[in-house]
């Protein structure tokens, strides 16, 4: 008899499915288990071999659990908003979301013949408005502390494309993709604070049971230093302040650098006696993107101020001030200070601006190259510092400058705010209306979900607002505060934020009262086994942390 594996597999599959084998229980006395794999993108292209391995792994532990009498939570659902389905969608004149069901069927076919032991019964899809209806409540708690707010920010603009690009897309001031020049534009964007959070997401490192090298990726992408705030007065009267890990070697600050773009720049114009060739560097730096400025290989541009000095602080001396383009405005305060004995740039620099280079830790030769190895070493030519260790340097100087008031101790986090907008169609509405009398105003949270609206066509409109910017019928709306006319937000929330929560949401997935209960959470949470992929360990895992940590901190 010939086993026709087809027929078979799928009468004990839908036997399964209907008998609710997999299906997890929420009041249960047995004790639970929860295994998670990464909820996938349902792509046109359908399943690839990296999707059903994890599921695979999980599925075995699954079980594996509940043979072992354990009540199995081993959910599945679709993080399905996104670029390539509104990409197809536009080039088709196809609704997203008409790709995306048909995408989903496809995948869920697919999952569903492997007989992964999944619980369809709690299938969650960050499209549907009940789910997105939470992530939009989510957002509005985040607006309500003060953690969503909205900042102009200096975008790459293609004048061809008519489209923002990311700093990797500018190539010497023309768009990578169309060759059109890119200019600098202002935008008003709405961001996440997550900074707020830099040191809580370290501190919450200990508690969670990830791989080491893991937990190494998301500290460096936080990127704690401990250092110095230092005040350098100027000749004009005004005071530089920089941030430095290393405030031991202020001894050796022979020079300064401000960003291009810095506003004592404007202050200081009738001060300059070399004005126009100053006007000329900022014209050359504001054509080029933050991501070719900060290239480290580049070679070392710059402009001296002449007429302006600033004062090294611990020994009165008159160091110059240049401007060059690799310091930026939006990060730190758009100052540095220079150590040229022990950094490669500074030191690279100070030759070819002829500046004197001051060894400050010993041990290198630092008229042939940067002595950078200087993190342990002794001070030399620093005054009251001479002869200490750097560690032993550190604390001096720190208590020193507290003292005479010039600087103070300061810890600085490289996580920068999450820009938490697209100017896109297929994305979840961002539930605030712009009052003129009111500013921004939140939806009442009984009016969501905020739906997207049925548009004509998905692309972006030529000054690069969002699709939903031409729908004036949907724009337009009351204010929900003064009941005058007040307009909505047009852009939508980035990638990341459905999946920001899911693994929340698979514990009470038909609440709709709550994004889930306490008690659900309480019993499911936490996760026991997370099965997904390396490339999202640091933006996914540290943005849904950061959500998570702020809906525990509200209750
Ligand atoms: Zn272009
Ligand atoms: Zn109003």
């Amino acid at each position: 008899m010939k086993y026709d594996h087809k027929a078979i597999e799928k009468k004990w599959q839908d036997a399964w499915e209907k008998a609710g084998v997999f299906h997890a229980e929420n009041n249960s006395r047995k004790p639970k288990y929860y295994a998670l794999i990464e909820f996938p993108y349902p792509s046109g292209q359908g399943l690839h071999v990296g999707h059903p391995r994890p599921y695979t792994a999980l599925d075995i532990i699954a079980r594996k659990r509940r043979m072992q009498g354990y009540n199995v939570l081993y959910p599945i659902g679709w993080d399905a908003f996104g670029l390539p389905t509104e990409n197809y969608a536009i080039k088709n004149h196809i609704h997203p979301a008409q790709v995306t069901k048909k995408n989903i069927a496809r995948f869920k076919q697919q999952i569903k013949s492997l007989g992964i032991s999944f619980d369809w019964s709690r299938e969650i899809n960050t499209t549907d408005p009940e789910y997105y209806k939470w992530t939009q409540w989510i957002f509005l708690q985040l607006f309500k502390h003060g953690l969503a707010y909205k900042k102009e920010m200096n975008v790459n603009w293609c004048t061809g494309c008519k489209c923002v690009l990311a700093n990797e897309e500018v190539v010497e001031g023309v768009c990578e993709r169309c060759g059109s020049p890119v200019v600098h534009k202002v935008k008003s964007q709405w961001m996440l604070k997550i900074t707020d959070y830099a040191q809580k997401l370290i501190d919450g490192l200990d508690d969670v049971d990830y791989p080491e090298r893991v937990k190494t990726q998301q500290k460096n992408w936080i990127g704690r230093s401990e250092g110095a705030e230092v005040d350098f007065k100027t000749t004009v009267g005004d005071t530089l302040t920089v941030y430095t890990t290393r405030p031991d070697t202020l001894f050796g600050a022979t020079y300064m650098v401000i960003s291009p773009e810095h506003p004592y720049i404007e202050k200081w114009k009738d001060h300059l006696e070399n004005l126009d060739a100053v006007r000329e560097y900022q014209a050359k730096a504001a054509r080029k993107s933050e991501f070719e400025r900060a290239e480290v290989a580049k070679d070392k541009t710059g402009v001296k101020l002449e007429g302006v000095s600033a004062v090294n602080p611990v020994n009165g001396k008159e160091i110059p001030i240049f401007i060059s383009d690799y310091v930026l405005m939006t990060y730190g305060t758009g100052a540095i200070m220079a150590v040229p004995a022990h950094d490669t740039r500074d030191w690279e620099f100070a030759r070819k601006f002829d500046l004197p280079v001051i060894e400050v830790v010993q041990g290198g030769n630092v008229e042939k190259e940067a002595f950078t190895d200087c993190a342990t070493g002794t001070m030399v030519n620093s005054g009251f510092l001479n002869g200490l260790p750097v560690e032993k340097a550190k604390e001096a100087i720190k208590t020193y400058m507290e003292d005479k008031g010039f600087g103070h101790r300061k810890i600085n986090y490289k996580l920068r705010d999450w820009v938490f907008a697209r100017q896109r169609y297929w994305g979840e509405p961002i539930p605030i209306v712009h009052c003129d009398k009111c500013g921004y105003v939140p939806v009442p949270e009984d009016q969501l979900p905020v739906r997207l609206p049925e548009v004509e066509s998905y692309e972006p409109t030529d000054d690069g607002e969002s699709p939903l910017a031409k729908m004036t019928d949907w724009v337009n709306t009351t204010c929900p505060h003064c009941g005058g006319p007040a307009k909505r937000e047009t852009d939508t929330m980035p990638q990341w934020a459905g999946s920001s929560w899911y693994f929340l949401r698979y514990t009470d997935p038909h609440n709709d009262k709550e994004f889930a209960s306490k008690e659900a959470m309480k019993y499911w949470l936490p996760v026991d086994w997370y099965n997904g992929g390396m490339e999202h360990t640091t933006l996914h895992l540290l943005y849904s942390r950061f959500w998570h940590k702020f809906l525990y901190d509200i209750g």
